[in-house]
């Protein structure tokens, strides 16, 4: 079969790999129908992500039927519709059990697939605990409309929710790009009263308002003189999901006194926390990796309308085009949002 493959820094290519099968009682292997390219991805091609390994196959957020189940699976069938969580987590560990299945501490759990075990930018795929990690796709839900139900509304639920968002607050969520328009539908979804989304970028800016229009659309500029004219001087949950040093100070800037600042985005380099100037506002900061935890309910919230992200796919290539296909994404012109592969 095809798999698409990180072959060291800055190199990738389509190459020729056997198909996987069950190594595990637990493991599941999936036909790839559907699979999107992730800035995670691009983190990792441009050598950022330390533990990812050569020769590993790309993709971390993908849609599949399976195709072999595992002896231990009595729940999983071949044939099933599921969506794939970006995290393969034991569900048995200490941080399983608390739902921080990001640190599980199984050599395959956490962020594994598509970095240090072989994802889904391919034709079929293994999936450890496949019990906890794959979600059945309601009959009606497309794959367009399940595809990020395990990474990008995943992140976007964990997000919302240790943001603490009580009914009726300000929250700003600063990035409309995809994992920040994610993250302001499941703030909506949790309560938000007052939602702001604040993007630097024309195009997402507008995409978001065409979208959203529940929205406040704003820019950088704008946000932190509208925030100070908020009710309580500050917005009371700020969601960070652009991941520069400006959009960084932004949301500390933003927050009121004693609110929770959420840090979704993922930074390239050390920044600063200036704690003289924050000396007195006494913020909550929670920082993070995505606790894909919750993505069972985040496929109900899909099945019954309530969380809708596939306007966000805007553009879907053949396996063959994958190189085509991560250019594109990794320039990210206007107009394009995620950018998916179907094998
Ligand atoms: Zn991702
Ligand atoms: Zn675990």
């Amino acid at each position: 079969m095809k798999a698409y493959t990180y072959l060291g820094r800055g190199k990738s290519a389509l190459t020729e790999k056997p198909v996987p099968h069950a190594m595990h009682p637990r493991d599941a292997v999936v036909k790839v129908t559907l699979s999107s390219i992730c800035t995670s991805d691009l983190h990792i091609l441009h050598g950022a992500v330390p533990r990812a390994e050569r020769g590993v196959t790309l993709g971390h957020e993908f849609v599949g039927v399976v195709e072999e189940a595992g002896s231990a699976l009595s729940a999983l069938k071949k044939g099933d519709r599921v969506a794939v969580n970006v995290e393969t987590y034991c569900g048995e560990c200490y941080f399983c059990h608390h739902g921080w299945v990001n640190n599980c501490t199984h050599p395959a759990g956490g962020w594994a697939l598509g970095c240090r075990i072989d994802g889904g930018q391919s034709e079929y795929a293994r999936i450890p605990f496949a019990d906890t990690n794959l979600v059945r796709i309601p009959a009606h839900v497309s794959d367009e409309a399940a595809l990020f139900a395990g990474d990008l509304l995943s992140t976007g639920y964990w997000a919302a929710k240790i943001g603490e968002i009580h009914a009726g607050d300000t929250v700003l969520v600063i990035g409309a790009g995809p994992t920040g328009y994610c993250t302001a539908l499941c703030a909506r979804l949790r309560g938000a009263g007052r939602l702001v989304l604040c993007e630097k970028d024309a195009f997402r800016r507008s995409f978001a308002n065409k979208h959203f229009p529940e929205a406040e659309i704003v820019s950088p500029e704008e946000a932190l003189p509208l925030m100070k004219k908020a009710a309580r001087g500050g917005a009371d949950v700020v969601i960070e999901a652009a991941g520069t040093p400006e959009s960084f100070r932004l949301a500390w800037e933003c927050a009121r006194p004693n609110a929770v600042v959420v840090i979704v985005a993922m930074y390239e380099e050390a920044l600063a926390l200036p704690l003289p100037e924050m000396y007195g506002k006494n913020l909550v900061f929670k920082t993070g990796g995505v606790d894909g935890c919750d993505m069972a309910r985040v496929m109900e919230h899909i099945a019954a309308g309530e969380l809708d992200a596939a306007p966000l796919l805007t553009r879907t290539f053949p396996l063959a085009d994958i190189g085509e296909a991560y250019a594109l994404f990794a320039r990210r012109p206007d107009g394009v949002m995620k950018v998916a592969v179907r094998p």
